[in-house]
């Protein structure tokens, strides 16, 4: 494979005889780690295919910094295969997988090929379209990058057993944590001790910057001409896009910020954007760093005294309850899942998510880090862009695409359950006990947002006063049918009824002037 690059579509970095290759391996753009392919792979070294497909670049307007890092890293990956003695065939095209794929399997007729169950959906009805019409050269292999079979869990999770008891399977299964049959520490979960809003002047290190190199900035240039309507922008790109790159960001976290992961979990603070979280995802998604590099390391860490126990379990809980538990969701629980909308919301998504302007203070440093790198955190995306989605009645398959193509991290089988599953309450109930929803109290308990806003947090009504602090009263009545099911939830709606009449006529206009001057994203997403 030569060094040449790509900035048009429909041409090959490299030059294959594939009448020289009997078997071949068609590796996806998440799947970018030789260590969990067979070992026949490493050992014989068959050809290896790439394809960049625009078709699947183009599905949604994804956030050109998320175009530039998909394509980068299997760059980078392709290149460090060739190096290390595979044959390469990386192509570029405007088709979607499966039609190149099948334009190579009808000219070869020796050559047989092997691929690993995708882990998103449509590409995983693609390849099996291969499978139907040349079944004697294709075989599929099960997907190798998460820890947890979802097969055994798939049932028990559509029918609502709770994440933390998978995790607790998941801490047994894998040993994270345990001393003998017990829990570190004698708790399964530290998370009491994980809520502290982060003290004024309380430094936060920095995240290592990668600079571009050649091939990112090829790959920029060709996403700037081929994909210029598409969200965010390309430049200040600083993503790790190697492996080796990516494990001196897991390494820079486990020694600088692990320790604190813990505390400042569910923290917010204006200006800053990563705290003492990992931005781990990006590499975690597509296979630069495993779960189990990332775990073992972190576990390491509390052995070793460096880093307290309350935030290395709450990061082994992330990785091997969450992001797993997540998964199996999406398997048990597609493609029905997909149209899920349990309040029926048809409302598109507020513009200011496109924009990011607003006089919201939190929405918009909570829009400003996604628009510019394609990242938030956690307690951002859950309890300040979806809550104030579900406040604003936006339909949730439409906040789910939203998320889906402004995150650098994001695909279907992570974004998607997280969207309609935990934050909307789409899915009526089966991955979250009640709907992600609240005034503006607990983003003024956990951030310093409010001190910087133009709306007042004191104010419960009117002009104004905090457009959280109505929108969640006038939510709660709205949809009390659903809140009255849920034994937890049920008193906000007994607190409701027991405002006076004055204020609840209060809390209704504030929140149908609100909802009604909203400027809703008109394109399509
Ligand atoms: P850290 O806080 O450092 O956590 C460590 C790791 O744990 C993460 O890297 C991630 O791999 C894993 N993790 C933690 N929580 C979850 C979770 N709920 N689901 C899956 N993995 C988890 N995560 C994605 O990877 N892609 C997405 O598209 C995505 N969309 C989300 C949308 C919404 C509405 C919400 C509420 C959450 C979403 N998450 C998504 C989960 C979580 O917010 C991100 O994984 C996390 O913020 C990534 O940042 P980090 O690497 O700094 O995480
Ligand atoms: Fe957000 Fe309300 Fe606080 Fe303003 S006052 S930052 S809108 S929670």
């Amino acid at each position: 494979m030569n060094r040449t690059y790509l900035t048009n579509i429909d041409t090959s970095i490299s030059d294959v005889d594939f009448t020289q290759h009997k078997n071949a391996v068609f590796i996806l753009h998440d799947q970018l780690n030789l260590d969990t392919w067979p070992s026949w792979i490493r050992e014989e070294k068959p050809l290896l295919i790439f394809i960049e497909s625009a078709a699947k670049g183009k599905t949604l307007p994804y956030h050109k910094k998320k175009l530039v890092y998909l394509l980068s890293s299997m760059r980078h990956f392709a290149i460090e295969c060739a190096e290390a003695g595979f044959p390469v065939y990386y192509h570029s095209t405007k088709q979607h997988y499966d039609r190149a794929l099948k334009d190579i399997l009808s000219q070869y007729e020796d050559l047989h090929f092997t691929f690993m169950t995708p882990s998103e959906w449509d590409s995983r009805e693609r390849l099996r379209t291969v499978i139907s019409e040349f079944s004697t050269k294709v075989e599929e292999i099960p997907n190798n990058f998460f820890l947890a079979d979802a097969e055994e869990y798939k049932e028990r999770v559509k029918d609502g057993w709770l994440m933390e008891y998978f995790y607790r399977e998941m801490r047994r299964k894998t040993g994270y944590l345990m001393d003998g049959e017990q829990p570190e520490g004698g708790e399964w979960n530290y998370d009491e001790q994980n809520r502290e809003k982060l003290p004024k002047d309380h430094s936060v290190p920095s995240i290592a910057e990668t600079e571009t190199d050649e091939i990112t900035r090829e790959v920029i240039e060709m996403v700037e001409k081929w994909y210029s309507g598409h969200f965010g922008e390309s430049e200040d790109f600083t993503y790790a896009v190697t492996r080796r790159q990516a494990l001196y960001r897991l390494n820079e976290f486990i020694d600088e910020r692990l320790d604190e992961f813990g505390p400042y979990e569910d923290a917010m603070a204006q200006g800053k954007y990563d705290l003492f979280h990992s931005q781990l995802s990006v590499y975690l998604n597509n296979g630069l760093i495993l779960p189990k590099e990332a775990c073992d390391k972190a576990e390491e860490a509390y052995k070793n005294g460096n880093a307290r126990l309350n935030s290395v379990e709450g990061f082994i809980r992330q990785i091997i309850g969450w992001r797993e538990y997540i998964r199996v969701y999406y398997e048990a629980m597609m493609p029905e899942v997909r149209e899920a909308n349990h309040f029926d919301f048809t409302n598109k998504i507020p513009e200011m998510y496109w924009s990011g302007e607003t006089k919201m203070n939190c929405m918009s440093e909570c829009l400003k880090p996604v628009i510019e790198q394609g990242y938030s955190h956690h307690i951002p995306r859950l309890m300040v862009l979806s809550n104030f989605s579900n406040l604003t009645e936006t339909d949730p398959r439409e906040l789910n695409r939203w998320f889906h193509l402004a995150y650098v991290d994001a695909y279907e089988w992570v974004v998607l359950p997280n969207v309609l599953g935990m934050s909307t309450f789409a899915d009526g109930g089966v991955l979250a006990s009640k709907p992600y929803v609240s005034s503006g109290n607990y983003i003024n308990k956990m951030s310093d947002y409010c001190k910087h806003c133009d709306y007042k947090i004191s104010k419960k009504t009117g002009e104004d006063a905090c457009p959280f602090n109505y929108l969640y009263w006038n939510f709660i009545d709205k949809q009390r049918e659903t809140f009255s099911k849920n034994g937890r939830a049920n008193f906000m709606v007994n607190m409701f009824d027991k405002k006076s009449n004055e204020d609840k006529k209060a809390i209704f206009e504030s929140s149908a002037d609100f909802l009604e001057e909203i400027s809703r994203y008109k394109k399509e997403q």
